[in-house]
């Protein structure tokens, strides 16, 4: 059964569309179970439609069309469950349609076929005799069933099931990826595949080693020059070195102690430089994927990225160069930093690309661009959508294909929405963030990369509220040292003179791994994480420590903030070793000061113990993102439960209250640096808890800036009491909404006004 079914879904998912791929599986299932009639509907504007069948009469296939609660597939329907019948015409709920023929067959089978729990059609099985099927039928069809769903709702999406039935019924189904960059975008897909195919190369023993490895290292050495084309390209477009580093770690990845050297050794070993290279590169891969670690699974994808090009040199076949149309919205299995590179910066409008995360490197590029990206849309039908007309919700993480007018004319108002209302916004960027009954709430900016400091300083920003340092330390091969650190915070608080930056130590582990400080853990999120591991290694720590400090001398805008606490002993270390620096440094007569010390409130035991915490520190800041993941038990990186994570549940609500109170009950400040400072729903309620400041990434803040200017304090708080009586973020949501409506901010809502 098993090998019948994954050649089933295989066939299904190769066909070439919709309609073949549901003449398949009746055909398939007819067969497997040994039954008269296999047939297929699929939910279609209110309906059931009888999409394909074997056994019933073809001509009636498009036109026995169901109500979702007519005859025994809208019992099917109703109930989610199988429906399992001797003696169908004998069942109340029977329909007769004479255009089927289907009077011949007595018992009937229906199981439903659902996605994301909704029943989106019916699989059922007929036969003449008059016995209820037997468990193992059932079990097939509830199997395969399960198994089609995402097929299903693949071709759906594409138009599949309108164009089965010759019409567009105007229905737009985005398919759902992870945000990796916001912005919106609209264009022309252009699909990219890898050059070379790595999986088609035989073994092949050669005697003349001598001449592969020169061949290796003439492709080596083209590949080498490609990326350094790359690197001048975005030097030429203003990117920060920084960023730019993304592409030195392909090159170290091409330098001699590394794989490079593992394909030398198979090729002395007698294989072809071709066969070498690609065991070297799945070797390499392996590595970085069983470690199971999000960050380092996407270096794997660098590492096969990297092949791919080295062999398409070794094949003689260089990178062919696209076409990019104005509007190139790049779309991939797995579209990779350099690809992205490759497009003019003038026709790149947006990415899409099946795999990959907000850590990918090709989001980070993104987003250090300003091109909206989303990631990780497992259902896109890459090979059907070429030169398609697409649009990339980069806020949303929503991907239209083929969008009805009705969307595009939707996106498009957006589009020029947004536009218009950040040249609105763009007027208030020197004006205070002050409640109309004179409360300050300064809002700071998040930043991580230095591109992030320049979209900073032009929003307004009134300092830096989240520096989050893991960045320079993964896209790196190695820690880096004191000196290094030391130029890029020197950079950040440099950009913000007399203004304060708040610098998060090293926040690494849980979603966040660095290449070279490989842990492998089950429970990432509740493992090594944050000042777990900075306090284990203080070498690490204090060399962090020192550049921080240091970067900081004659600016005088510094504060610390410790990431992961989770109890008082924490943070009396992490201090003991701040001071440890400070009074190093001084010795060695650098004119340091103790900076201002917070701690992150973002696991619910800093939210018990915040008043024990604010008591040893200067300042706290939720972080808003972890916070409700934990409070929710909703892995913040994991589509499937994405609908249950909402900073607005009443738990993270009253978890922020108690923070808020905690802290001032000893005069000590709150900031909000999570996802949620930058919500202008959320935003309204922490304006009522009375938070100090809020920070957020650039692109929020004017919006932010434009509710605090427009709510009153009172306003805020009157909310507050009401949202507090209620029980659902969604509903939370919608009342905050309709105050933002009321006060003429519908436009913060929704992507564009
Ligand atoms: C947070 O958890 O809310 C936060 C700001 O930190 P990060 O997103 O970097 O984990
Ligand atoms: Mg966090």
């Amino acid at each position: 059964m098993l090998s019948l079914l994954r050649r089933l879904v295989q066939e299904v998912n190769a066909a070439s569309s919709l309609a073949a791929a549901l003449e398949i599986i009746v055909e398939r299932v007819q067969a497997a179970i040994a039954v008269d009639v296999c047939s297929i509907y699929l939910r279609d504007d209110g309906h059931q439609v009888l999409m394909a069948t074997r056994g019933l009469k073809p001509e009636s296939v498009g036109e026995v069309r169901l109500d979702l609660d007519q005859g025994l597939i809208g019992l099917v329907c109703e109930r989610a469950e199988p429906l399992n019948l001797e003696e169908a015409s004998s069942h109340p709920r029977y329909q007769y349609f004479p255009e089927t023929g289907e009077e011949a067959f007595h018992s009937f089978l229906g199981v439903p076929i659902i996605r994301h729990s909704e029943v989106v059609g019916v699989l059922t099985a007929q036969r003449t005799t008059s016995e209820r099927f037997d468990e193992d039928s059932v079990s097939f069809l509830v199997t395969v069933a399960s198994q089609l769903a995402a097929a299903i709702a693949h071709a759906e999406v594409t138009g599949g099931i309108n164009d089965l039935l010759g019409k567009r019924t105007g229905k737009d189904l985005p398919l759902i990826g992870l945000a990796g960059s916001s912005g919106v975008a609209m264009g022309t897909a252009i699909v990219q595949y890898p050059q070379a195919d790595l999986d088609a190369i035989p073994d092949r023993q050669v005697d003349d080693p001598k001449a592969e490895i020169n061949a290796l290292n003439q492709a080596v050495a083209e590949v080498r020059r490609d990326i350094q084309d790359i690197l001048v390209r975005l030097e030429e477009q203003k990117l920060p070195m920084e960023d730019r580093a993304l592409f030195e770690v392909y090159l170290m990845m091409l330098d001699s102690g590394g794989m490079i050297d593992k394909v030398i050794e198979y090729i002395r070993a007698g294989s072809w430089a071709s066969g070498a290279l690609k065991r070297a590169v799945e070797e390499h891969v392996k590595v970085f994927e069983s470690m199971e670690d999000p960050y380092l699974s996407e270096r794997a994808s660098d590492v096969r990225d990297l092949g791919i090009r080295i062999l398409s040199y070794l094949q003689s076949a260089p990178a062919k160069k696209s076409y990019y149309p104005r509007h190139t919205i790049l779309v991939g299995e797995e579209i990779s930093a350099t690809m992205l590179a490759e497009v003019p910066a003038s026709r790149l409008a947006g990415v899409i690309s099946v795999r990959g995360s907000s850590n990918s490197h090709v989001a980070i590029l993104a987003r250090s661009m300003g091109i909206p990206a989303v990631m990780g849309v497992a259902d896109l039908p890459v090979h059907r959508i070429d030169s398609q007309r697409v649009i990339v919700d980069g806020y949303q993480g929503k991907v239209f294909i083929r969008p009805s007018a009705a969307v595009r004319a939707e996106y498009k108002r957006l589009i020029q929405e947004a536009s218009a209302l950040s040249a609105e916004l763009d007027t208030l960027i020197d004006e205070p963030a002050l409640t109309p009954d004179g409360v300050r709430i300064p809002l700071y900016a998040n930043t991580g990369l230095l591109a992030d400091i320049a979209p900073s300083l032009k929003c307004g920003a009134e300092g830096v509220g989240l520096y989050r340092t893991e960045f320079p330390f993964i896209i790196r091969d190695r820690f880096p040292g004191e000196e290094e650190q030391f130029r890029i915070y020197r950079q950040v608080m440099l950009a913000f003179p007399g203004k304060p930056v708040v610098v998060r130590t090293l926040d690494i582990g849980g979603d966040k791994a660095l290449s070279y400080f490989p842990i492998q853990e089950e429970n990432p999120f509740l493992g090594w994480r944050g000042i777990r591991i900075t306090l284990d290694h203080p070498e690490i720590f204090l060399v962090q420590m020192r550049a921080i400090l240091r970067a900081s001398e004659g600016i005088d805008n510094l504060n610390i903030l410790l990431p992961m606490i989770t109890n008082v002993a924490e943070v009396e270390a992490a201090k003991e070793l701040l001071v440890r620096a400070v009074e190093e440094l001084r010795e060695e007569g650098r004119a340091v000061d103790m900076p201002r010390l917070g701690v992150m409130i973002e696991v619910p035991a800093a939210v018990y113990q915040a008043e024990a915490l604010a008591k040893r520190v200067d300042f706290l800041s939720v972080g808003t993102n972890d916070l409700t993941q934990y409070l929710l038990a909703v892995d913040r990186n994991n589509s499937s439960v994405a609908h249950l994570f909402d900073g607005l549940h009443p738990a993270v609500l009253q978890a922020l209250m108690q923070v808020i109170k905690a802290a001032h009950k000893h005069r000590k400040p709150v900031s909000v640096c999570g996802e949620m400072a930058g919500d202008p729903a959320a935003a309204l309620v922490l304006l009522g808890m009375g938070v100090d400041s809020l920070s957020m990434n650039a692109a929020s803040l004017p919006r932010v800036k434009w509710v605090i200017r427009n709510f009153t304090q009172a306003k805020a708080k009157e909310l507050l009491g009401e949202v507090l009586t209620m029980l659902a973020a969604e509903e939370i949501r919608q009342r905050l909404n309709d105050a933002l409506d009321a006060a003429g901010l519908g436009g913060l809502l929704r992507p564009g006004r």
